[in-house]
């Protein structure tokens, strides 16, 4: 999945411009320029919570930049906000860098790094939209009264030769019944506990926003290309490959380092934070053939059926911080 997703010259991501109508897939930020003014204003509200000369804005996997830049054009005339800002976009492939640098030509202040560590020794607000989906996972199957791991094999006939096949037995502290899988994402893992240990120290919150589970989801390792799912080992490179996220592991390891969690779906999250009163303004300002598009923009983030349910929230802050858009 690493490799598929990020090899530095076969790698999904870094062959081309995977986002929007004509590549594979669309995020939130690519539907509705009110995904990021409202992320913006959930920004600069903990901001002011924090009341500190300076910050550091993070965005892991930016794609396209869109969301840095609605929340960064959003928050404009908030006072003192932009000017104690220090941005870094954490991005792997070059290709989509040069597209922020684009997006994002209006604003000073940004830096690019290819990991999240060393940060800043500062308060960090941290935003990541369909990062942590892109992470390799590891994946098991229980047969047999035990756990196997589940490994991909170069020698067979299939597809481009490759294919699943069953490892030896490992021991999981897991429980299980024959046929279930269980996802492990060390990366993401790995990620999280950086980012809590950070605002542990030095303050302020994340916000992971991607879909994802709870509690076990069983196999969700997928692949999407041209926007239709596509065989997984198919093409690999070719295709984006994603699996949704644990958020009840992310959750345990954030809780470690004494952070706070707050949890809520994207629907409830954008509409707790004002998204049908954001429309009603900028549809007052737009042209017919606008409004339409608005309309139906925002009723794709929030409605249950289409994205409004499917993702979810995460905030991870500092006990003293009380971020907006989550119920008490
Ligand atoms: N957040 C954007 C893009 C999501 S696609 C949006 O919502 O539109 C995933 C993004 O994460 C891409 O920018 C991809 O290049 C980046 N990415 C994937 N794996 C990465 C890794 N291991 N390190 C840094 N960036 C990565």
């Amino acid at each position: 999945m690493r490799l598929a997703l990020v090899h530095p010259q076969w790698g999904y991501y870094m062959r081309a411009d995977p986002l929007g109508v004509q590549g594979d897939f669309t995020t939130a930020p690519e539907i509705s320029q009110i995904f990021g003014e409202l992320i913006g204003a959930w920004s600069a509200d903990i901001a002011d919570q924090l009341a500190a000369s300076e910050i550091a804005l993070v965005e892991l996997g930016p794609g396209r930049g869109t969301l840095m830049a609605d929340m960064l054009r959003a928050t404009r005339q908030v006072e003192g906000f932009h000017a104690s800002l220090e941005i870094r976009l954490v991005e792997i492939s070059t290709r989509l860098q040069q597209k922020q640098r684009d997006s994002l030509r209006a604003y000073r202040n940004i830096t690019w790094a290819e990991s999240l560590l060393p940060l800043p020794e500062k308060p960090l607000l941290l935003v990541a939209n369909e990062f942590f989906d892109a992470l390799p996972i590891h994946q098991y199957r229980y047969t047999q009264d035990a756990w196997h791991e589940i490994l991909i094999s170069a020698g067979g006939k299939a597809l481009s030769g490759l294919q699943f096949m069953l490892g030896e037995s490992i021991p999981l502290p897991h429980p299980g019944k024959e046929g279930d899988v269980l996802e492990i994402c060390p990366a993401g893992q790995e990620i999280m506990n950086q980012i809590a240990h950070h605002i542990a120290r030095f303050g302020a919150a994340a916000l992971i926003i991607d879909y994802g589970y709870k509690q076990g989801a069983g196999d969700s390792l997928q692949a999407v290309r041209n926007h239709r799912y596509h065989p997984v080992l198919k093409n690999p490179g070719a295709a984006d490959i994603t699996a949704h996220v644990d958020f009840g592991a992310l959750e345990r390891i954030a809780r470690h380092t004494g952070a706070t969690i707050h949890f809520t779906t994207q629907g409830d999250f954008l509409h707790a934070l004002g998204a049908r009163q954001r429309l009603e303004q900028l549809c007052t300002k737009a042209i017919q053939e606008q409004k339409g598009s608005l309309v139906l923009g925002v009723e794709r983030l929030l409605l249950p059926a289409q994205m409004g349910d499917l993702f979810k929230v995460m905030a991870v802050t500092h006990p003293t911080i009380h971020p907006a858009g989550f119920r008490p």
